[in-house]
């Protein structure tokens, strides 16, 4: 499974970094530094996409099989 981040509609609301700290992390202006990227996800941090996912109300963040 991937995670990416539209770069576009990533805001830096910060709350997919929150809810998922051991796989996301956030630059100094507070956006999500997999924005605009494609990341594998690690299978013991599935759990932990998905709700970084649900939490972003920009929807910015999917998933990808
Ligand atoms: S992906 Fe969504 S929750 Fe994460 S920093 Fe960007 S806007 Fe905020």
């Amino acid at each position: 499974m991937k995670l990416t981040v539209d770069f576009d509609r990533c805001m830096g609301h910060g709350r997919c970094y929150a809810v998922a700290p051991d796989l996301l992390t956030y630059d100094e202006e507070g956006f999500v530094t997999i924005r605009g990227q494609t990341i594998d996800v690690p299978d013991d941090q599935l759990e932990a996409a998905r709700e970084a996912v649900e939490s972003c109300p920009e929807q910015a963040p999917a998933l990808i099989e």
